[in-house]
Order: structure tokens, then sequence, then C-alpha cells
């Protein structure tokens, strides 16, 4: 009776893990013919500088037409796809395509504009990364000045010294580094400090709560203080409200990003956006 019941679970429960591995299996051959049927495309989310109110970095975010689900987010299938090679695929197409759409906006984009690119752990803890961006820069004829690049505290956690040496050569040729989704993750003050980085991204689930008095607002405050004393560029992202820009300029923060702006846009949308800035407006 035990034994039969025993017997049942293990069916029940293996089932379950098939079922888990079909869909896995389905979604990573679904992203491989993706890529390869050209549904993926880059939207992108301006930068504003807080000062002067003017576009100065524009975010590039993947986004996944899909022919029977239609607009996939990222956040569906990229920590998937980060579990798989196919991180690697996804995240060269999306170098390949930024560099792209950089090279066909060439001398439109106002100088001072920089493609910002999301990179993965993985992607980043690649030897090949650093030859691999320069080379497909130089393909494309596209400055390294014109590129960000977005790494998470996990990227540089799981093996400091590789990605530090990785993003320090990238930096000496012009290529800036964003610290994304900042506050989130466990870094210390001395993490911070000796990080080959330029700015420190602070997460939207902080900026969220900054319009509020209350322990939210007193730790977005202390990181930027202590972002500003280290020299490190301060950058706001899902700002959604006026109070929230309000209380980021009386800070000092130097850079926003969110919904209040502009949402995330297609590439063909950019440059009207650039000469007609409603942001200004607001
Ligand atoms: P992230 O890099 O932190 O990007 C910010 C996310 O917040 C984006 O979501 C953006 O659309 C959203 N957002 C911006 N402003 C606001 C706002 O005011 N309000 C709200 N509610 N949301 C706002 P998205 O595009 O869905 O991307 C989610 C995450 O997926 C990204 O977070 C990033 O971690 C990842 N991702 C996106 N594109 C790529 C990519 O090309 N490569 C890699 N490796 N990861 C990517
Ligand atoms: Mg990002
Ligand atoms: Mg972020
Ligand atoms: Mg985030």
């Amino acid at each position: 009776e035990a034994k039969a019941q025993g017997k049942n679970n293990y069916h029940i429960f293996t089932e379950a893990i098939n079922q888990q591995v079909h869909e896995r299996l389905s979604l990573e051959h679904a992203i491989h013919e993706g890529l390869r049927k050209g549904e993926f495309e880059l939207y992108y989310q301006p930068k504003v500088h807080l000062q002067t109110m003017q576009v100065i970095g524009l975010e590039a975010l993947i986004r996944w037409n899909h022919p029977e689900r239609g607009l996939v987010s990222p956040a569906e299938f990229i920590p998937l796809a980060e579990e798989s090679h196919l991180i690697f695929d996804l995240g060269n197409w999306v170098l390949g395509e930024a560099l792209n759409q950089l090279q066909q906006w060439g001398a439109h984009l106002p100088e001072g504009v920089r493609v910002a690119i999301n990179i993965s752990p993985r992607q980043l803890a690649q030897p090949s990364i650093v030859s691999q961006i320069i080379d497909m820069a130089g393909h494309f004829g596209v400055p390294l000045q014109r590129l960000d690049l977005e790494v998470t505290e996990t990227s540089l956690l799981e093996d400091e010294a590789q990605a530090s040496q990785h993003l320090s050569a990238l930096r000496r040729h012009g290529v800036t580094i964003s610290l994304d989704d900042f506050g989130t993750g466990y870094s210390s003050l001395t993490f911070l400090r000796r990080l080959p980085i330029d700015a420190v991204k602070i997460d939207r689930s902080f900026v969220s709560q900054i319009a509020f008095e209350g322990e939210d607002r007193t730790i977005v405050q202390a990181i930027m203080d202590m972002c500003l004393k280290l020299g490190l560029k301060i950058v706001a992202e899902g700002i959604e409200s006026a109070d929230q820009l309000s209380f980021l300029v009386a800070n000092d923060c130097h850079e926003a990003q969110g919904y209040m702006f502009s949402k995330p846009m297609p590439a063909d949308q950019v440059l009207a956006f650039l000469r007609q800035p409603e942001y200004l407006a607001i």
C-alpha cells in the first residue's frame, strides 16, 4: 500500500518535472527560432540629464515580437536564457543590433548621447568579451565613446577580479560602465569604491518610494550622498512623478530615466523624440 503510494507520488513528481523540462525546452527552442526569424527588437529609453533636461543616453531594452504571444517582456525570457548558452546568442544579437543602429543614426544622434547595453553576468565573464565589443564597434565604425554597459552586482561578485579586468579594459577604450539595479544587492561601501564603474543606477524600487517620508527616502539619500563623495554619477531609474523629480533634483541626482520622460520606444521614433522633446514641458 505504502509502496504503491510511493510509486504514485514518484509518478506525479516525474510528470511535473517532465512538464517543466518540456516547457523550458520549448521556450529555449522558441528563442532560438525567434533569433533566426528576426522576432527580436531593441527599444530605447531616454536618460535625461537633470541640470540641462537634455537627453544624454538611451538604454537599449530587448523585446520579443512573438507571433502568437505578442510582445513578450525580457523578464519572461532573459532569466531562462541566462541559464543556457542562449544568453550568448541573445547578448551578441543585442550588441550587433545596437551598434548597427548607432551606425544608422550616425551624426543624427547628438554628440555625447550614449547607448546603454545590458550585459549579463556570464557574458561579462567571457574571456573574449573585450575584444568582441571592440571588434564589433570597429566593424560598424562606431566610436566606443558611444557605448555604456549596464552591469549588475551579481556580475561582479562571482569573479570580481576577472570582471573588473574586463570592465577596466573597456573603460580605457572609452566605454562607460553603470552599475544597474543598485540597492537591491549586497554591495558594501568598500566594494563600490574599488569597482571600475562610472555611474550607479538607483533601482526603481527605491525611486518609487522617495516622494514619501520614510526609510526608503533615507536610504536613497544615503546612497546618493555616498556616490557623490565617491565621484560616481547617479542615475535614478523608473521615475514616474513630478514629486520624485523634485526630490532627485534637490538631492543633486545627475540623471534620471523613467516613464515620466518616456517609455522605451522603437528605434524609428528616437530621432523624432530627440527633436521634439515633450519631456521638456514637464
Ligand atoms: P533594467 O535594465 O533595470 O531596465 C529597466 C526596466 O524598467 C525596463 O524594463 C524598463 O522598461 C522599466 N522601466 C523604466 N522606467 C520605468 C518606469 O518609470 N516605471 C516602470 N514601471 N518601469 C520602468 P524591461 O524593458 O521590461 O526590462 C526588464 C529587465 O530585463 C531589465 O532591467 C534588464 O535586467 C533585462 N533586460 C532588458 N533588455 C536586456 C538585454 O538586452 N540584455 C540583458 N542581458 N538583459 C536585458
Ligand atoms: Mg538596465
Ligand atoms: Mg535597472
Ligand atoms: Mg531593473
